[in-house]
Formats: C-alpha cells, sequence, structure tokens
C-alpha cells in the first residue's frame, strides 16, 4: 500500500489555498491546513472541516512551527495591496520570517517546500512579456514594497537554503488569478469590477484603465502548482505561472459589463502608486517543464466567477 503524503499548505484557508488543498485532498492526500485568517475564511474550508484527512490548524507562520509533513506549499501571506498595505511590517514578517521557518522545517524533515511567489517580483516591468530570468524592476521604498520585496527575499532564502542546506525547494511565479471565493471585500480588480457590476454601483478605474494584466482562472494556477511539485528535486524553478492573454483594465470591466449586462457606470480613481503599466507571463519553461498551460479563457472563467459572486451576494442579502 502506498502510503498517504502528509501536506502542509500555509494560508489554506485563502483564495488559492483553499482550492489547493481541495484539490489535494482529492488526489488522496492527508491535509495539514494552516492559516491565521488574517484574509482567509473559515467558509473557505466549511466543507473540508468533517474530510477524515483534513485538518486545520490557526497558527501565524511568521512564528515557529513543529509538524510533520512530506511536503510543504507556502502560500500565507495576504495578496491583495489593500491587505498587504494594512499592516506592511508584519506583510514582510510574514514573508520573511514564514519563509525562514518553513525553511527550517523542510530542512528538519526532508520534506519538499513550494514557495508561492509571485509576478511583483518584476515590479513595474521593462520587458515584455516577462521571462523567468528578467530580475525586475521593484522600487525598494514604495507602498507596494513590503509585499514585492517581502516576496523576492523569501526566494533569496529557498535559493541560499538551496545551496547551503541542499533543501528540496520548487519556485512559482504566480501571475493574477482570479475565481470563487475571491473575497467580496478583497479588493483586487475582479472581485472590486464583478461585486460593483452586480450591485449597479459605479466601476472604480484607476488610472486610464489603459494597463494591462493577464488573468488566470484558478483551476488552471492549482494543476500547474500541484505539477511543479511532483517534479524531480533537480526542477527548482523559479516558474512563471499564469495564463498569458494580456487584457487593459478597461477590456476588463467592459467584459464584466457584458457579461453581467449591468447598466453600471465606468468611475474614474487616481492611480495607486508604482502601479505596474503592463503585466504578461512568458509561459514557455512552464510548457516545456511542467506540459502545463492554462485551458479557461477569461470570459469562461469570469462566467463561473461572476455565478460564485452572485450567490454571495445573493446569500448575504437573505441573512440580512
Ligand atoms: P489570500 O489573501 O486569499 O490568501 C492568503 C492566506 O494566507 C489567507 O488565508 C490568510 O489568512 C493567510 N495568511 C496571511 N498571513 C498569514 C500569516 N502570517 N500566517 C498564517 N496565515 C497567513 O490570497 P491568495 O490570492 O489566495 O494568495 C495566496 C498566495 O499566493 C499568497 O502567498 C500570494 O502572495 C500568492 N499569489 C497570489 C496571486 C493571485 O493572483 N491570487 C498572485 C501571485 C501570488
Ligand atoms: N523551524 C521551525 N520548525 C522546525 C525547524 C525549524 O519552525 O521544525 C524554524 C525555527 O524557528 C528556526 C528556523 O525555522 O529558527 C530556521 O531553521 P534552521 O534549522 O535553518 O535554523 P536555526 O534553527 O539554526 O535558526
Ligand atoms: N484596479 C482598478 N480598479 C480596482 C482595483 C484595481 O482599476 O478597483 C487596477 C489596479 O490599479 C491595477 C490592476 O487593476 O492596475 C490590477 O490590480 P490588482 O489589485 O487586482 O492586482 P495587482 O496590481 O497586484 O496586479
Amino acid at each position: 500500500m502506498v502510503e498517504r503524503p502528509r501536506i502542509l499548505v500555509t494560508g489554506g484557508a485563502g483564495f488559492l489555498g483553499s482550492h489547493l488543498c481541495e484539490s489535494l485532498l482529492a488526489g488522496g492526500a492527508e491535509i495539514l491546513c494552516l492559516d491565521n485568517f488574517f484574509t482567509g475564511q473559515r467558509a473557505n474550508i466549511l466543507h473540508l472541516l468533517d474530510h477524515k484527512n483534513f485538518e486545520l490548524m490557526r497558527h501565524d507562520i511568521s512564528q515557529p512551527l513543529y509538524v510533520e509533513c512530506d511536503e510543504i506549499y507556502n502560500l500565507a501571506c495576504p495578496a491583495s495591496p489593500v491587505h498587504y498595505q494594512f499592516d506592511p511590517v508584519q506583510t514582510t514578517k510574514t514573508s520573511v520570517l514564514g519563509a525562514i521557518n518553513v525553511l527550517g522545517l523542510a530542512k528538519r524533515l526532508h520534506a519538499k517546500v513550494l514557495q508561492a511567489s509571485t509576478s511583483e517580483v518584476y515590479g513595474d516591468p521593462a520587458i515584455h512579456p516577462q521571462p523567468e530570468s528578467y530580475w525586475g524592476n521593484v522600487n525598494p521604498i514604495g507602498s507596494r514594497a513590503c509585499y514585492d520585496e517581502g516576496k523576492r527575499c523569501a526566494e533569496t532564502l529557498f535559493f541560499d537554503y538551496w545551496r547551503q542546506h541542499r533543501a528540496r525547494i520548487k519556485v512559482v511565479r504566480i501571475f493574477n488569478t482570479y475565481g470563487p471565493r475571491m473575497k467580496l471585500n478583497d479588493g483586487r480588480v475582479v472581485s472590486n469590477f464583478i461585486v460593483q457590476a452586480l450591485r449597479g454601483e459605479p466601476i472604480t478605474i484607476y488610472g486610464d484603465g489603459s494597463q494591462t494584466r493577464s488573468f488566470c482562472y484558478v483551476d488552471d494556477l492549482v494543476a500547474g502548482i500541484a505539477r511543479l511539485m511532483a517534479t524531480p528535486d533537480e526542477v527548482t524553478g523559479p516558474v512563471n505561472l499564469g495564463n498569458p492573454s494580456e487584457f487593459t483594465i478597461l477590456e476588463l470591466a467592459e467584459m464584466i459589463l457584458t457579461i453581467t449586462g449591468s447598466k453600471s457606470q465606468i468611475l474614474r480613481k487616481p492611480l495607486p502608486e508604482d502601479d505596474p503599466k503592463q503585466r504578461k507571463p512568458d509561459i514557455a519553461l512552464a510548457r516545456q517543464t511542467l506540459g502545463w498551460e492554462p485551458t479557461v479563457p477569461l470570459r469562461e472563467g469570469l462566467i463561473r466567477t461572476i455565478a460564485y459572486f452572485d450567490t454571495e451576494l445573493a446569500r448575504g442579502a437573505a441573512t440580512q
């Protein structure tokens, strides 16, 4: 009999983490889901709590932890600019001390450890699309730095533990990902626009809306992350994961207005400091190393996500 792998997922009650827990559990693993519930919610994992192979642990990853496992997915970190700028010092601690703790744990257990890094390590990129070889353009003292530099330092720690201690590391650089279980007040563009469209409130476009992002549906992303974890130890990454179809923010707003049939007006707001002007992943490495590419087009993913938010808003209205 093959033993069940025991997998620690930090940030497991968050948007991506909850989908990852669900998928790994369905694959037969035993899951230890760790979260401090800063942006995560019990509702995301409520349907998993009774599963015999699922365990929930409330813990802050910036503090050491002593558990036993075979693999670690380190997702704990607020990801929306609104949330990571709320307590920037804690954001850096989460990334940096969190990385040290999961690496120390992985080193002791000789476990594989995967870091959820981000396209934000490329900052406001001067190269387009962004390959993994690009070193990035990040303002180290701006309001996004706690997240960008925290994630960059976490990558440094992963590669130093690999060189110095032969830690079994994997690093994914995730590009904008969306889907069901984003919070209504998450603050990121897809959830903001959908909630505004469904409520008939103005769609808040920051700047002139010509800045671009490339949006990946959550199921595609989770499949890519699991594929990287399954690679041999020589494959460390970093590997970009994202959907290379690029849209302006204005195009995104128009697509959401069309799908929802909403009459919401467009409301322009100032562009936040250091907001990247363009972003699109070069996924040649993921295609080649993982045989992975996204399958869900933006329109299709938005239809599924809008259905989720529609239900959530109706539930909220029913309980008021
Ligand atoms: P999310 O905010 O929904 O999830 C983050 C989870 O981490 C939450 O459950 C939160 O409560 C938990 N958390 C935060 N600080 C913690 C701490 N100190 N200790 C323990 N738990 C903590 O965001 P998400 O979109 O699911 O992002 C998950 C991971 O993926 C993050 O590391 C993020 O940086 C990375 N990522 C996401 C995207 C994206 O587009 N969704 C893009 C790039 C990278
Ligand atoms: N650590 C942990 N769990 C473990 C092992 C280590 O949380 O099972 C933490 C601990 O806080 C430690 C950090 O990871 O400080 C780094 O561990 P490492 O062994 O690399 O360094 P050291 O223990 O020498 O500081
Ligand atoms: N954005 C916007 N309106 C919103 C939220 C975000 O126009 O209500 C813009 C934001 O300025 C950025 C893009 O949408 O250019 C993506 O923002 P998000 O916070 O989702 O992610 P990130 O900037 O981290 O890629």
